[in-house]
């Protein structure tokens, strides 16, 4: 089975404080890291290809610098590293980066499943998963708890998380799935892997290499305008934080509930 795995490169810093001066953000400028979300993403596609076989690339969208981060994505083991960066894919929405990611799939061609994080770190509209699929004409299905079976890679079954319970769900491949957050545990890299994923070659396409229309893409293809950034009145954000350190838990559980107030017995911290 081959799986395309959609990991994005997050800001470290405050998006907010630099939207504040230009009305948008430049990830171009900003220390970047791998976004935590996708991490089970790869794991799920890492673990499918264990079990089925099959090759996992994984293909990201944004600056040319992205690459040193995906290194660390080399190094757990994926076959394939895609990087979608230039100019043109600059300031683009979930419509622009969906449009854009699909491209990249078109390209890839030989996949039978897309699998995309839950949400990003910083944009946080878990809207790129569903509209990807929508633009690639693939089944998809979103909060994905489990994937419990694949069947001669023509179709698959996955548990789907809800409010209030799960389901179980069969679909046809070639599909999309968005990948809940701790549906298993990230493997870390092995030495072998980190020694590999520092020479690993990462292609580079543009948009030359996708045969988009021009006008879908970047700012230019983003529908969303930020209009404004502010903190909301009252909210200001200070540096009023305090660090409490105690010897053992039972005082500090204590010193927290009497801040809360919300213990009957202040002296114990014990509700009654
Ligand atoms: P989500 O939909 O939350 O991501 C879900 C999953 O999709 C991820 O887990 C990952 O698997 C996949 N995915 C998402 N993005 C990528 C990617 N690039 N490559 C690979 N996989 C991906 N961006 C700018 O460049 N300039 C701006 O000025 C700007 N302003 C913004 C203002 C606001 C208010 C918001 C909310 C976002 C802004 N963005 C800006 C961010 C931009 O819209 C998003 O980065 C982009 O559209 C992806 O959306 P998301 O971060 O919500 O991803």
């Amino acid at each position: 089975m081959n799986i395309v795995v959609c990991v994005k490169q997050v800001m470290l810093h405050d998006m907010a404080d630099e939207s504040k001066e230009t009305g948008g953000t430049s990830r171009e400028a900003s220390q970047l890291v791998n976004n935590a979300n996708d991490y089970y993403a790869v794991e799920e596609a890492l673990k499918l290809k264990d079990r089925y076989g099959g090759t996992v690339t994984c293909l990201s969208m944004g600056p040319e610098k992205c690459q040193e981060q995906l290194r660390e994505i080399a190094a757990l083991g994926v076959d394939r590293i895609v990087l979608l960066s230039g100019r043109d894919f600059a300031g683009a929405d979930t419509l622009a980066t969906s449009y854009t990611l699909a491209a990249g799939i078109r390209k890839i061609s030989d996949f039978q499943l897309v699998l995309t994080g839950e949400q990003s770190l910083d944009g946080e509209t878990g809207q790129v998963g569903p509209s990807l699929a929508e633009q690639l004409g693939l089944v998809h299905v979103a909060n994905v708890s489990e994937i419990c079976s694949v069947h001669a890679n023509k179709e698959m079954v996955v548990k789907r998380e809800l409010e209030d319970r799960e389901i179980t769900i069969k679909l046809p491949l070639p599909a999309l799935l968005c990948i809940r957050k701790h549906i298993n545990q990230p493997r870390i890299p092995s030495v072998v892997g980190l020694m590999k994923a520092k020479t690993a070659k990462i292609p580079v396409w543009g948009p030359d290499d996708l045969g988009i229309e021009p006008g879908r893409v970047g700012l230019g293809g983003s529908p969303t305008r930020v209009v404004g950034v502010y903190h909301p009145a009252g909210k200001e954000r200070t540096a009023n934080g305090e660090i409490i350190r105690y010897a053992d838990d039972q005082q500090c559980a204590a010193h927290i509930l009497s801040k809360i107030g919300a213990c009957d017995d202040k002296r114990t911290g014990v509700f009654t």
